[in-house]
């Protein structure tokens, strides 16, 4: 059978790594986080202390691959095999990242590598641009939504499990910035593709949205399996 690529996007606590994650395993699909990728380049570049400057984030960026490994729900980041892995989620990243994500050559890189990632087998990818530039031709697309209150309520609460100590209005602010950045810049904002199905979590919980997203997969993969069986 020809390989299998699901793509979803959405913006910030919006459910998609939850959600892609446990397609992923479901399926035994490979799964690509692209925000991690993001994330990374942005820890070295404020390690660096480079982070406003374009011209030294394209000069890190040449030449640096970067590698995911996934297992147990948790993806491992490698920047020229340094593990970053334990950085990346950081408040500080969190307000430096979109943009960093928003430089064309950091996209254009990461993309080139996310494609690269594509070609392995099946895959569920997540991110901001998958279903309208890493894998425009993805046999499903999914964009996932919420609120900005349930998103940031998403975040808070993960913050507090983690032990960060952030307050609310921070992370909601940071969510609105990143959403406004994500979606209005000039290569590759978040937008909904075209045919791209779309589910609103806000009501829904994790188990709902799953279980609609599914539907919609298996009868996917049945089509799929049925034209190559023709
Ligand atoms: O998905 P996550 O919140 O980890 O993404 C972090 C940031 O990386 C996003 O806010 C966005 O700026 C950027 N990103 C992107 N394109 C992707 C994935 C993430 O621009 N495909």
């Amino acid at each position: 059978m020809s390989k299998i690529t699901i793509a979803i996007d959405g913006p910030a606590g919006s459910g998609k790594s939850t959600i892609a994650k446990m397609v992923a395993e479901r399926l035994d699909f490979t799964y690509l986080d692209t925000g991690a990728m993001y994330r990374a380049i942005t820890f070295l570049a404020l390690e660096k202390g480079i982070v406003d400057d374009e011209d030294a984030v394209n000069k890190l960026v040449d030449g640096l691959e970067v590698t995911l490994k996934y297992s147990n729900g948790f993806t491992s980041v490698f920047a020229n095999e340094r593990d970053v892995s334990e950085y990346i989620r950081s408040p500080k990243v969190n307000s430096k990242v979109s943009e960093i994500a928003a430089m064309s050559f950091v996209r254009k890189e990461l993309v080139r590598m996310q494609q690269n990632m594509g070609k392995v087998g099946d895959i569920v990818a997540e991110g901001r641009d998958t279903t309208t530039v890493v894998f425009p031709d993805a046999d499903l697309k999914v964009f996932l939504d919420a609120s900005v209150d349930v998103r940031a309520d998403r975040r808070y609460k993960e913050y507090k499990e983690k032990k960060i100590i952030i307050d609310y209005n921070d992370v909601k602010e940071n969510i609105k910035k990143r959403d406004k950045i994500d979606s209005s810049r000039k290569t590759s904002p978040l937008i909904k593709a075209e045919n791209a199905i779309y589910v609103d979590s806000s009501e829904l919980s994790v188990e709902e949205e799953f279980e609609i997203l599914f539907e919609n997969i298996k009868k996917k993969i049945n089509f799929i399996k049925s034209q190559n069986n023709q």
